[in-house]
């Protein structure tokens, strides 16, 4: 680890607030910090930095406790009750340094309690070490929902993504649609040219599905041969268009491993319009959206098999 502090995952600089009443602490850690690989937010007090904190989550929170407004201890309450920021590690930077308020602070989340006057450089190693652990717990937060074959969203971010969007469709009577896509006669694949070339056919075909999706679609690795997307905003009549695109790249790939073999796939899709209202569960979705593919299968794969979630057929005519 370089000796300036990490940086986040997209490259740019980690933000730190500081949570203070003191403009004498910001003058000095805005000074102290200026070499650092960071970004220094500030704020003066607890609710206003607890505002700012929901707004746009830092990757660590400096938190004084002896604040007018909202004092150190409420604000930290109130970060760790929030999901948006309960993940936040938060060092307290306190003048009160009795052994009640320490273990209040730690008892209420804080990861580090620096008592003032506070020397810089501990401070300083004190972020970096803290900044370094928010860095390794988002990584593993983000791969935790990764498939390491396919690089797209596992089943169980499947499941979780899918429960929120019918809600917000069903709150919103916003368009949503599923695709649930199977790889046809795969396990010949596999018999014929071995597992790794199966492998390659299965994370050859999940680039090809994100090169088509739109970057509000989440693309998923449902299982096996399988992907599942959630189509947000989108009614059947679309995402059967989309899904013809789908299933056309696929059919043109072209394989290293075996080149006079196409790969096709099977699609089955549900969905419902903009305003139209249902009462299915996520679970009733999946199991719509597998009796279209079952059918896309039946009626001889390398096809696009879509219905409303009310059972409508949708055609390519209607999509056209
Ligand atoms: P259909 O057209 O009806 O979908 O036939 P299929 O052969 O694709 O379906 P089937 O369910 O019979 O076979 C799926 C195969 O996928 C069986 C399993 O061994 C293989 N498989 C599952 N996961 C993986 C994987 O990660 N890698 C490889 N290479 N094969 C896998
Ligand atoms: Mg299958
Ligand atoms: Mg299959």
């Amino acid at each position: 680890m370089s000796e300036s502090l990490i940086h986040s995952d997209s490259g740019s600089s980690p933000t730190v607030l500081l949570i203070d009443d003191s403009q004498f602490v910001h003058r000095l850690l805005d000074a102290r910090l200026r070499d650092e690989s960071i970004e220094l937010r500030s704020a003066a007090d607890g609710r206003r930095g607890v505002e700012l904190a929901r707004e746009d989550p830092p990757a660590l929170i400096l938190l004084d406790l002896d604040m007018p407004v909202m004092d150190g201890f409420e604000a930290l309450r109130e970060l760790k009750d929030d999901p948006r920021t309960r993940d936040i590690p938060v060092i307290v930077l306190s003048g009160l340094n009795s052994s009640q308020d320490k273990v209040a602070a730690f008892d209420l989340g804080a990861v580090d309690f620096v008592t003032k006057p506070f020397e810089l450089t501990e401070l300083r190693a004190r972020v970096r070490s803290s900044l370094r652990m928010y860095a390794l717990l988002q990584m593993l937060a983000q791969k935790a929902q990764i498939d390491g074959l396919s690089e797209l969203y596992n089943r169980q971010y499947f499941d979780t993504s899918l429960k929120g969007e019918c809600e917000r469709s069903m709150r919103h009577g916003q368009a949503l649609s599923i695709a649930m896509i199977d790889i046809d006669h795969f396990k010949s694949i596999n018999d014929t040219y071995g597992h790794p070339a199966g492998d390659s056919v299965i994370s050859g075909v999940a680039k090809m599905i994100t090169k088509q999706c739109r970057s509000i679609d989440t693309a998923c690795r449902y299982g096996g041969e399988e992907f599942a997307i959630i189509l947000p905003e989108t009614g059947p009549v679309q995402a059967v268009q989309l899904c013809e695109r789908i299933r056309v790249a696929c059919e043109q790939l072209r394989w290293s491993r075996h080149p006079s073999r196409t790969v096709t796939v099977s699609i089955g899709i549900v969905g419902i319009g903009a305003g139209e209202g249902f009462s299915a569960t996520p679970e009733a979705w999946v199991e719509a959206a597998d009796r279209n593919l079952y059918s896309a299968k039946q009626a001889g794969r390398n096809r696009v098999k879509g219905t409303g979630i009310d059972g409508n057929t949708i055609d390519l005519a209607q999509a056209g």
